[in-house]
């Protein structure tokens, strides 16, 4: 077992759980290949390569990053720096500040290019907010 320290990473305890976890749920493909990035992020697995110091024979092997954004190793740093940077936008009132993402739908300024000839910025809109509202109502429903 891996898991006897108090230090155990994320991807530990993945690589621990995430098999027996996994006999009786199902993951979705989008959840398993998270799953497996985590596990796999920083590790011989994704490549890497040795760094020698120019003074001395010290070597220092340094991996690659998986690149997901649930990564709490490598994407971490990047959420907590666009997490402060909404935090200095934050109006001194209470609300509720809620950020959905949409893979497939396409930013207000750079449309995909298959959207290029039926986005107008007013059904964008439209789109954006009803989606939201779907959004919300689904949270809430499993909640
Ligand atoms: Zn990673």
């Amino acid at each position: 077992m891996v898991l006897r320290n108090k230090q155990a990473t994320m991807s530990q305890v993945m690589e621990e759980f995430l098999p027996l976890y996994r006999q009786s749920q199902r993951l979705s493909p989008e959840q398993a290949s998270a799953c497996q990035s985590i596990i796999q992020c920083q590790t011989d697995v994704l490549g890497g390569y040795v760094s020698q110091c120019d003074q001395c024979e010290h070597q220092q092997c340094y991996y690659q990053s998986c690149g997901n954004r649930h990564c709490p190793k490598c994407k971490q740093k990047a959420s907590t720096e666009w997490e402060n940077k909404q935090l200095e936008s934050h109006l001194a009132v209470t609300y509720y500040h809620l950020v959905f993402t949409s893979p497939n739908a396409p930013t207000f300024g750079t449309p995909s290019i298959e959207c290029l000839g039926t986005i107008t910025p007013a059904n964008h809109l439209q789109y954006l907010v009803s989606g939201g509202l779907e959004n919300l109502a689904q949270f809430f429903k499993k909640s």
